[in-house]
């Protein structure tokens, strides 16, 4: 990103930087920490970093920044200060200098593509340069395209049951060199990897077929540049720049719901391409038929493509994700480990990354292995939060089911085993499972003292060691309740 009137980096300064800190602290930790920093701007004595994500902004802020101030300053005393900015490692697909235009509210708040904390180590993954990817020629102003994450790519996707299909099609899709399915639209819930998806078809189109004009940006955005275009009454050149565009990508589309202007616009642009046989793509987060507040004209024909969604992970695909993770790092993780978080961290993938990235970071900056009990410890709120997703009542119930008896059994008085023993699983799961406490599990139990929640407790511990075949009862059960 370039601008007026600053001083350009001394790169060799800033080698020397580098190799100071490598020194210092280690190969793993200047791989995962120092090696994804670009060295961006000098000016008025103020260098300024820009780094992929937030998570490594701040960490990079914290352990590190003080130390590259002093080593820059014992090389060049002018350098008296250093800022982190969040920027690279996603690499801007239409001209290098794009900021200049940029409004300021989607500058700082980049709608949808900013990861909230992403492993630091996925960034080996080779940046590609600018050069490959721009598009040659592009018409398009520096406002209509968001930048693409260099991470994103099918080779990083993992793949498992929940998203096979919507895979599969987006591979489809970026593969092949007429349009196939058109519009090609992907949905499902939050984190779930519909931006990594899009992202990997925008890269994969350019790689093969450089020469086809691929545009990615967010509904917000699209939203955005409508609005100023209609303010500064110029649509002509806002819909002249969608038209020669040969796969348009819009991300989160029920950013759009609601707006009817914008509605409008994007129903025409949405026409025009695909009557002029371009390839469109679009995500959002629910089917096109429970987009609400999208007018039946348009709906319809978002559907009318294939529609493929994203299903909520499953064990099985966590863990793959989290081997995978672990492996792009460079680290390892234990077994267990692993298995703790893919039954702890079900609600998205995004949350199972930041949760890994932390327990990395963590063991490679304070050194140690990653043991249970530090990741229980390390990882604290975010367990918690999830805990609190699981109720009783949902213990109760798959608890009933799985046992085939009556939930209202988990209150009743009745004491035959064939109810007992369930009843004191369920209490003993909600005890595991959620943050309630002993009297609280009690009341939920048809209103049983504490002490009846501390025998069930040690009973079900004592029957999981001695007979197996309970205890994978009660493991398939967690597992069950946790996903
Ligand atoms: P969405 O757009 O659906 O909210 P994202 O595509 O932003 O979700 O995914 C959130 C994070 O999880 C991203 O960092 C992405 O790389 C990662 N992710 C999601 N699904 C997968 C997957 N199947 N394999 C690898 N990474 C994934
Ligand atoms: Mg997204």
């Amino acid at each position: 990103m370039k601008r007026g009137n600053e001083a350009a980096i001394d790169q060799a300064e800033w080698d020397r930087v580098k190799t100071r800190l490598k020194q210092e602290f280690g190969d793993s930790a200047y791989k995962s920490w120092v090696t994804p920093i670009v060295a961006t701007s000098l000016r008025d004595g103020e260098v300024e970093l820009s780094v992929p994500t937030r998570f490594m902004r701040d960490w990079i802020t914290t352990h590190y920044a003080e130390r590259i101030r002093a080593l820059w300053n014992g090389e060049n005393p002018s350098v008296r200060k250093i800022t982190l900015r969040v920027d690279s490692g996603k690499i801007d697909v239409t001209k290098p200098d794009t900021v200049k235009a940029e409004a300021p509210k989607m500058t700082s708040a980049p709608p949808v593509a900013a990861p909230a904390a992403r492993p630091a180590g996925l960034s080996r993954v080779p940046a590609r340069p600018v050069a490959e990817t721009a598009p040659q020629g592009s018409p398009l102003g520096p406002d209509l395209s968001a930048p693409l994450d260099a991470r994103y790519n099918f080779e990083n996707f993992v793949v498992g049951k929940p998203n096979e299909f919507a895979y599969a099609a987006a591979k489809r899709v970026a593969e092949s060199d007429q349009v196939s399915f058109n519009p090609l639209f992907l949905y499902g819930g939050v984190g779930l990897g519909k931006t990594h998806l899009m992202h990997a078809i925008a890269w994969e189109i350019r790689q093969r077929t450089p020469h086809r004009r691929v545009i990615y940006l967010s509904a917000e955005k699209f939203m955005y540049s409508f609005v100023r275009a209609l303010r500064n009454q110029d649509t002509v050149s806002f819909k002249e720049q969608f038209r020669s565009v040969d796969v348009l990508m819009i991300d989160d589309v029920q950013f759009i719901a609601g707006k009817d202007a914008t509605q409008e616009e994007f129903f025409h642009t949405f026409n025009a391409l695909v009557d002029q046989g371009r390839q469109i793509v679009l995500s959002a987060d629910k089917s096109p038929s429970s987009l609400e507040e999208i007018g039946d004209r348009l709906r319809s024909r978002l559907a009318s493509g294939l529609v493929a969604d994203l299903h909520p992970t499953t064990f099985e695909l966590r863990l793959g994700i989290l081997d995978a993770k672990a492996e792009q790092l460079g680290v390892v993780v234990p077994q267990k480990v692993k298995e703790f978080l893919a039954h702890k961290i079900t609600s998205n993938v995004r949350e199972l990354e930041g949760a890994l990235t932390r327990l990395v970071a963590h063991a490679q900056l304070v050194g140690g292995s990653l043991s249970l009990e530090t990741t229980q410890e390390l990882l604290q709120d975010l367990l918690r939060a999830h805990d609190r997703r699981l109720t009783m009542e949902e213990i109760q119930k798959r608890v009933a089911e799985h046992f085939k008896i009556r939930v209202s059994d988990m209150s009743s008085a009745r004491r035959s085993r064939a109810v007992a023993r369930p009843r004191q699983v369920a209490m003993y799961l909600s005890k595991q499972l959620t943050s309630r406490s002993l009297p609280e599990i009690g009341r939920a139990f048809g209103g049983r003292d504490h002490t009846t929640v501390i025998h069930a407790v040690r009973k079900i511990e004592e029957l999981v060691k001695l007979d197996t075949a309970f205890a994978e009862d009660v493991e398939l059960l967690t597992r069950m309740l946790e996903s």
